[in-house]
């Protein structure tokens, strides 16, 4: 029999919409199945660094100023000690998570993507899926199902995994607490961290290793901060989340590949979840275009180590508070090192800048 020659794509979040629009642009008939329906929201710092601001730019979806608020810098406080950066070149913008999908699916619909809402895909078979009961046939199959994918689960991928878990509420605040900045508030094993939005209103998450987070309890560890949310009025319902730093020996096997959280995620401190989903996305369409998975499978790879080692350092910040405090006080003498390990997160420099920058923070943690 002759197989479909279409791609399903599982899970319509921005990772499965990018994965679909991608493989669009090569010319590949494509189907997204989503047990949900749009706008899809879900708990996130919402912030979207240069980096995935030109992603985006690559699948033609156009974020612009009146979306969101323009952040250029990222300023991390923790008690009285207070260091802030700029980015070298691009700036980043704060974007409700509704509105980004909103914009995707818009592209992905004038792209001639088929686009199945509340349609849950509860198995997948030699030749495809189950999608809403009905079976679909179809050449590849790409989990975008988010961090608990059962398409991972599937398709036999789960192998070799070590999550560090933690968890996180956000809430959205209409009030504009911030303007060109994100501020993340490091506490006791806590981060509290806010990205400006468009109309006046702020996304403040907070995450810890602790399941059972509250979000009122959480903000006793930054009473500044505390304060100045008093009055804010709040703009929508809580949301909880997990977010795990993982990865998986395997993203591809046969004719099923995995992108965005479902192949794996860096810790939501990073701001790069969703950069990195898109990164993976045009790689992903590169090889379903030539049939040739296993170069998805290296790109995956190379993709996801700068995140991954940035995710190590972060965590490490919030594990070791003496080293954390020491690490701030540095960046707090040195604004010039605080900005060059920011463009060393956002992918703005060269290994032997991220070398030499390296050292540089040694030399500054001896002598802070
Ligand atoms: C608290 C928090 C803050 C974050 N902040 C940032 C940030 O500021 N910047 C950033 O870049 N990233 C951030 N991230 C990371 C970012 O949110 C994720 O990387 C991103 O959501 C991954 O997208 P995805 O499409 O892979 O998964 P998801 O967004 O989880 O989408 C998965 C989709 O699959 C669907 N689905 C699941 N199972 C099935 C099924 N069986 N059948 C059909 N559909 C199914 C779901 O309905 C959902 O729509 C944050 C994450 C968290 C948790």
């Amino acid at each position: 029999m002759q197989r479909a020659a279409g791609v399903l794509v599982v899970g319509g979040g921005p990772a499965g919409l990018a994965a679909a629009i991608a493989a669009r642009k090569k010319g590949l008939p494509v189907t997204v199945a989503d047990g949900a329906k749009p706008p899809i929201d879900k708990a996130c710092g919402e912030g979207l660094l240069p980096g995935t601001l030109a992603a985006l730019g690559e699948l033609d979806v156009s974020i612009d100023h009146s979306d969101g608020q323009i952040f250029r810098r990222i300023r991390f406080i923790d008690g009285a000690t207070f260091a802030e950066a700029g980015f070298t070149a691009e700036s980043g913008i704060g974007v409700r998570r509704t509105i980004l999908h909103e914009k995707m699916v818009a592209r992905a619909e004038q792209c001639g993507v088929q686009l199945l809402w509340n349609s849950p895909v509860t198995s997948i078979v030699p030749d495809g899926a189950v999608v809403g009961g009905r079976a679909i046939q179809t050449r590849w199959v790409v989990g975008a199902d988010g961090v608990h994918s059962r398409v991972r689960r599937w398709s036999g991928l789960d192998a070799g995994v070590r999550r560090q878990l933690r968890f996180a509420q956000r809430r959205h605040y209409r009030a504009k607490l911030l303007s060109d900045c994100v501020e993340v508030h490091w506490g006791r094993n806590i981060q509290a961290y806010l990205t400006p939005l468009a109309k006046e209103e702020t996304c403040v998450v907070v995450i810890s290793r602790d399941p059972s987070l509250r979000f009122d309890e959480a903000l006793r560890e930054f009473p500044t901060l505390a304060s100045r949310l008093r009055n804010a009025e709040l703009s929508s319902v809580q949301q909880g989340a997990v977010t795990a730093t993982c990865k998986f020996n395997r993203v591809c096997r046969g004719n099923v590949a995995l992108v965005g959280d479902a192949s794996g995620s860096v810790d939501a401190i990073t701001g790069e979840g969703l950069g990195l989903s898109f990164r993976q996305a045009l790689a992903l369409a590169e090889a379903l275009k030539t049939g040739e998975l296993r170069k998805y499978q290296a790109a995956h790879c190379w993709l996801a180590r700068r995140p991954h080692m940035m995710a190590r350092l972060l965590l490490l910040l919030d594990r070791f508070t003496p080293l954390r405090r020491r690490v701030l006080r540095a960046f707090a003498s040195d604004e010039d090192l605080f900005a060059r390990l920011l463009a060393a997160h956002v992918n703005e420099t060269s290994p032997a800048f991220l070398a030499e920058t390296s050292a540089r923070l040694g030399w500054r943690l001896i002598t802070a």
